[in-house]
């Protein structure tokens, strides 16, 4: 091995990893705003001093650093903290040390390419002396996104527990911001109103996150809703109803989708996209499965000195889903008693849904299998629309499109594909606008249910 090579994977072992996030600046990539400011917030309540950076800015770095081959949420994460280093590096001039700050990555294991984007982001920033040091901190799906090792130990299941909750009141500004915007009195007014409520909210966060004063958040949210619903022109009727789901940073990230809930809308769409905690959700159960085989597997080969951890694996797994699904669904009560925010999926709904169709199997694993259940349950519920959004050449959901294609086309339902990358595709909007006449015409013929019951 060449001296670069041995460099590269000390860096990789030593850099990449679960490290202790106290005295650093912690550098959260945006993915979906309101879910990742609320969890910034959160960290900032445990003392931690945690920003989201400014995305986008850097893409043209992100596109330099790779080859094409990459996903494209690799090349804008990878763009967002070049640019950050670079402007920090710009702002501090002498002062700036790359030991002040710790990059923050979710990663997931196989089998495709994300568990791949820190070693890769890693040789990038490598390859600048002055970013060498800059260590990436990730939360694993292996281990169900604990927060071992990223704050005293004390405080791991509390700080787990509050930047659940954080996700959960992102989904329903989420779900909020898509409810009224259609039927809002005047052009701009929902915007601007939930711009406000996301600096409430962190305010909120800040002081009642490390707290788990989940009540008090619970009331400023129900605050924020009750205000929020006297934006809604009742003169203006129900719209085609639009279900979204594909891979999650795409489905979430703005600017990486052209912003195309708003471009639905425009066309006269509701939109309702899939939520971040059905994916973390999922990782709970996933975990909790397999953790279950491999306790069948230890009990078959009568390894008994393992059976001990696989039984706590196991338990754990079930009571985080058990506890996860609790604080979603008292949460979500609440604000339906106010409005009618579209209801989140129950990942073991799901995975029954997907095995009566007989169309996939959660064994497979990775996004597609919510999404081809997740399309399923829309289609159930009696949406006008499906979209399916991911970048180009993302494996799970070309294989959702390859499966529900057909079923759609069957059931009569319309349906859209929509992977981007960077570029602009010229034939994209006209493609929505004819998916959202096909939506009006389903409206007509079958009505519409969903979140308006
Ligand atoms: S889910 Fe898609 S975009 Fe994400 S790493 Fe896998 S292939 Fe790439």
């Amino acid at each position: 091995m060449s001296p670069t090579e041995i460099r590269l994977f000390q860096s990789m072992s030593e850099n990449v990893g679960q490290f202790n996030l106290s005295g650093k600046k912690v550098l959260i990539p945006e993915m979906n705003r309101y879910g990742c400011r609320l969890l910034a917030a959160t960290f900032r309540s445990f003392g931690i001093n945690a920003i989201v950076m400014d995305t986008f800015k850097g893409l043209s770095l992100g596109l330099e650093h790779t080859s094409g081959k990459e996903c494209f949420p690799c090349q804008v994460t990878l763009g967002d903290i070049l640019y950050h280093m670079k402007s920090e590096q710009e702002k501090r001039g002498k002062g700036f040390n790359i030991n002040d700050y710790i990059y923050f990555l979710v990663e997931a294991g196989g089998p495709c390419r994300f568990g791949m984007y820190n070693k890769y982001q890693r040789i990038v920033l490598d390859s600048y002396p002055e970013y060498r040091g800059l260590k990436i901190s990730s939360l694993t799906t292996d281990d169900g996104y604990s927060f071992n090792g990223l704050v005293d130990s004390k405080k791991t299941v509390d700080l787990r527990k509050s930047g659940f909750f954080a996700l959960v009141i992102g989904d329903i500004l989420d779900r909020l911001l898509w409810r009224i915007r259609p039927y809002e009195r005047e052009k701009g007014m929902t915007d601007k109103y939930m711009d406000k409520a996301l600096i409430t909210l962190e305010t909120t966060f800040e002081r009642y996150g490390e707290k788990k004063n989940f009540s008090a958040i619970t009331e400023t949210l129900v605050g924020i809703v009750k205000e929020a619903r006297r934006i809604i022109d009742p003169l203006i009727p129900p719209k085609p109803l639009i279900g979204i789901v594909g891979e999650i940073y795409l489905r979430t990230h703005i600017r990486s989708n052209q912003d195309l809930i708003r471009t639905l809308e425009r066309h006269g769409a509701e939109v309702v996209n899939a939520s971040i905690v059905e994916w973390v959700n999922f990782i709970s159960y996933n975990d909790f499965k397999g953790a279950g085989s491999m306790l069948r597997l230890d009990l078959k080969q009568l390894r008994f000195s393992n059976l001990m951890d696989s039984i706590k694996k196991a338990i754990k797994f079930r009571a985080e889903l058990f506890y996860q699904e609790m604080r979603q669904k008292q949460v979500y009560d609440r604000v339906k008693q106010i409005i009618d925010i579209a209801p989140d999926h129950r990942v073991t709904h799901l995975e029954s849904l997907l095995s009566e169709e007989e169309l996939f199997s959660f064994e497979v694993g990775t996004e597609a299998c919510l999404s081809i259940s997740g399309i399923m349950e829309y289609a159930h519920q009696g949406f006008n629309g499906i979209v399916n959004v991911y970048p180009f050449t993302c494996m799970p959901s070309t294989i959702t499109s390859a499966v529900i294609s057909p079923v759609m086309g069957r059931m009569g339902i319309p349906y859209i594909d929509t992977p981007y990358d960077s570029s602009l595709q010229p034939g994209r909007e006209s493609a929505i606008r004819t998916f959202m006449y096909q939506a009006e015409q389903h409206m007509k013929r079958k009505g519409r249910k969903g979140s308006m019951d």
